[in-house]
């Protein structure tokens, strides 16, 4: 397995190790985005019935296509496209049911994807040196925009990096842009391919037995770039999430997540899950996710 891991952002990127890199809010000069359109509400399509539009006109140089729910920005061969159309709304529905148990038609217009061709025009372009994609929202006076930025010819982009964009385009548009980091990520990360799943989890090994792991009320809560950018905190995450998702399901975790946006974690953990606080939390999760790697080891 490839020691390299490159990480698929939110908002902002990073790669292994890095320091900052973070522009959460911040927007891009290259990025024209209008404003919502208005979206007619569309049937969900099925996976392989997804209409693809190509539009008479270019923004920015770029060629323009759009399916129900998202606008591609590009220059790449109509089969990409094609590809990216067909797992981008693909993605929506699924993640849609699997997290909410429903199809919401609240998409607050189309989401933007510019697919930029290699890794190294997606460097150039975005700036985002240590990641293989990331999803901005920009707040037009209450009114979301967001876009999703890949390049396109990275041989995961349609099985791990679109996928997990999506996901945060739906969490943004669910969460009207509230969702908890560590929340986001991890769900995000659950999108992806068994394999890159594997990987993070062998990587919170890694760092439990370095004792590199953050306490999960840092965790939950930390706002700091150095903390978030990092692997670890993308690790955690991912089993921090599979662990609440495993005792009761994954709609009982996104009420949870609504609930912890309107009632602070500790409330939210006593109600929905009976945890009495972070450090009944942390002894649950510790027992969840490293108690059979101790077992094996003795
Ligand atoms: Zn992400």
């Amino acid at each position: 397995m490839s020691r390299r891991i490159f990480l698929v952002l939110g908002f902002f990127s990073c790669f292994l190790h890095l320091a900052g890199a973070s522009d959460r809010d911040a927007s891009r000069d290259y990025e024209s985005r209008p404003v919502n359109d208005a979206v007619k509400k569309s049937e969900t399509p099925a996976k392989s019935d997804v209409v693809i539009r190509y539009l008479d006109k270019k923004v920015n140089g770029l060629s323009v296509a759009e399916t129900p729910h998202f606008r591609i920005l590009h220059d790449q061969d109509k089969k990409i496209v094609e590809t990216v159309g067909k797992v981008a709304e693909s993605s929506r529905v699924a993640l849609q049911k699997k997290w909410f148990g429903d199809v919401s038609n609240d998409w607050d217009g189309k989401c933007s994807i510019y697919l930029h061709g290699s890794l190294k025009d997606y460097t150039g372009k975005t700036g985002q040196k240590n990641a293989l994609g990331h999803m901005r929202t920009l707040d037009w006076a209450g009114m979301f925009a967001r876009s999703i930025h890949v390049p396109a010819l990275e041989s995961n982009m349609a099985t791990d990096v679109l996928p997990h964009e999506v996901c945060h385009s739906v969490m943004a548009a669910r969460f009207q842009g509230k969702t908890p980091r560590w929340a986001d990520e991890g769900m995000a990360l659950l999108s992806e391919s068994p394999v890159r799943i594997l990987e993070f989890q062998l990587l919170l090994a890694k760092y439990h037995k370095e004792d590199a792991l953050f306490s999960l009320e840092v965790l939950m809560n930390t706002k700091e770039t150095e903390h978030m950018d990092t692997l670890e905190y993308y690790a955690q995450s991912l089993s921090l999430v599979k662990f609440l998702c495993d005792k009761k399901g994954n709609k009982e975790f996104t009420d949870f997540i609504r609930t912890c946006i309107q009632k602070g974690y500790e409330p939210a953990l006593k109600e929905s899950y009976g945890i009495q606080g972070y450090g009944d939390l942390e002894r649950q999760w510790q027992e969840y996710a490293f108690r059979a790697k101790k077992k094996n080891n003795e």
